[in-house]
């Protein structure tokens, strides 16, 4: 086939499979958000037939060969499809290394073990949930085995899914240069007195602080003609191109910041997405290009942003506004201590952007003694405890604070974690970066964040996936990855704030 051919004969296969991921994920928008409960079953029986095809198109003899076929002349494409053609071949590779019985196996596995670690967290129970994980380690080892090449060794494969280039290597030193420089800090700013804030259990009305909130996705710069805020449980930002990108929020009355502060989360994720070039829109490269990268903007808003005095002082006037009766007497400076206090806690998704990165390491040192065989299964709780007591002064009181909080190796999600804690270091680099081309601070005042949004799209959200993260993480910074930028923010701040 000539070249042209090829080309147009993978444009084709492609198109049918953006068009059915479009269908799966508005159908996923809506069961996220507002399906009658009525409605489900017979949903799930068209969603079924939907997955189906896309699996067969996706795994198609004429698929494998038209990438195949690409990836040989791979030289001769142009930088965007070479890159897609490359991605594809990978995903494909890893396709065909593992048998299918012991794919459906897992798959099947992983399905029946969400509930099951639901209800081991319910009745506070880890023997309930550790058979499960057990298979599960023990099948993502063997998934290890098929995946493993002449780079990639072990735990590598894992982390390497979840953050091209990423190795243990690279993460070792990440975490050491937490454990050196920060842990010792945190200690400091945790074991001082802690601070009460009267105001933070009075009642705030959830029609009020979607008010606020709205006005808070309008000032930074949210699109809301391509996206829309609904409410679910869990906050999230889900899409399929830059034209149409959603996000969900969660309120409660008795804790005012919560929603606020996962709507400017959120609104970090979509603004990424939104401002990836339209171009990608048609190919497999739109979106966000890393776990990482994607988490470096939501917490560069929610944190850096979001929590800094210069940010309040221009909308702290506004918030007071909309909540006459609880906040008439606090001041501004009172708000923004409230906002940045730092405590030990048990539960990472509470965590404040102090503590944060140590709930992560924990959860890393964990999954690669694990996976390394250092630790098994049955030990997993004595050895969360122990590193959140190390970590963070405190020990767990039981599995529903430790071991079992998170819903991620239920779902066999080994990996991922670390990429959390890489997104909020590299914010701070980025936040560096930015300041020698910007003033910040007084962007800050002026009440908009549209020059930080446009840099931001300029250095890293255009190029999608069309480029390797870390690629495009130091192009944007003009530099290596380096910790100690994370580390100096963070003490810097809190320095302040003790
Ligand atoms: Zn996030």
């Amino acid at each position: 086939m000539s070249l042209t051919d090829l080309i147009k004969t993978y444009e084709d296969l492609r198109r049918k499979i953006k068009a059915l991921n479009y269908a799966l994920w508005m159908i996923s928008w809506d069961t996220e958000t507002e399906v009658p409960s009525g409605a489900l079953a017979y949903r799930s029986k068209q969603v079924g037939i939907l997955s189906e095809e896309l699996y067969k198109l996706t795994t198609s003899e004429e698929m494998i060969k038209v990438v195949k076929e690409l990836y040989d002349r791979k030289d001769e494409l142009d930088e965007v499809l070479a890159r897609e053609i490359y991605l594809a071949e990978k995903r494909i590779e890893k396709q065909l290394k593992i048998p299918m019985e012991e794919y459906v196996e897992y798959q099947m596995l992983i399905a029946q073990t969400q509930s099951i670690w639901a209800d081991a967290k319910r009745q506070n129970n880890y023997e309930l949930f550790k058979p499960s994980l057990e298979k599960i380690v023990e099948l993502t080892k063997k998934r290890i085995k098929y995946l493993e090449t002449d780079e990639l060794k072990g735990y590598d494969v894992l982390l390497d899914e979840f953050e091209e280039g990423m190795t243990s290597v690279k993460y070792d030193h990440f975490f050491n240069t937490l454990k050196k420089d920060l842990v010792p800090f945190v200690m400091e700013v945790i074991n001082k007195k802690q601070k009460t804030f009267a105001f933070d259990k009075l009642n705030y009305p959830i029609d009020l602080q979607k008010q606020f909130v709205s006005y808070l996705m309008d000032v930074l710069g949210y699109d809301q003609k391509h996206g829309l805020i609904k409410e679910s449980e869990h906050p999230c930002t889900s899409n399929v191109s830059s034209t149409d990108v959603r996000i969900t929020n969660h309120y409660y009355e008795d804790n005012f910041t919560s929603g606020i502060f996962s709507a400017i989360h959120e609104m970090g994720h979509a603004l990424y997405e939104q401002q990836v070039d339209p171009a990608l829109d048609d190919t497999m490269l739109a979106g966000g290009a890393s776990m990482a990268l994607h988490e470096s903007q939501s917490r560069f808003y929610e944190n850096i942003i979001g929590r800094s005095y210069a940010f309040w002082q221009a909308h702290y006037p506004k918030l007071q506004a909309t909540f006459k009766d609880q906040l008439k007497e606090v001041t501004l400076d009172q708000f923004y201590q409230y906002i940045n206090n730092s405590y030990a806690s048990y539960i990472r998704t509470d965590a404040d952007e102090l503590t944060y990165s140590l709930h992560i390491m924990i959860r890393y040192e964990i999954e690669k003694d694990l996976m390394e065989e250092r630790i098994t299964v049955d030990e997993l709780p004595q050895v969360w405890n122990s590193l959140t007591e190390k970590y963070l002064g405190i020990v767990p009181r039981n599995d529903q604070e430790g071991i079992l909080q998170d819903v991620h190796w239920s779902a066999g999600l080994f990996g991922y974690f670390p990429t959390y804690a890489l997104g909020s270091a590299y914010s701070a680099q980025i936040y560096e970066a930015m300041k020698r081309d910007l003033d910040i601070e007084k962007e800050l005042l002026n009440g908009t964040t549209l020059a930080i949004n446009k840099w931001l799209q300029e250095k890293i959200h255009r190029y999608g996936q069309s480029k390797a993260p870390i690629e495009i993480f130091e192009s944007a910074v003009n530099a290596k990855f380096d910790a100690s930028y994370f580390v100096t923010y963070l003490k810097d701040k809190y320095q302040n704030l003790k």
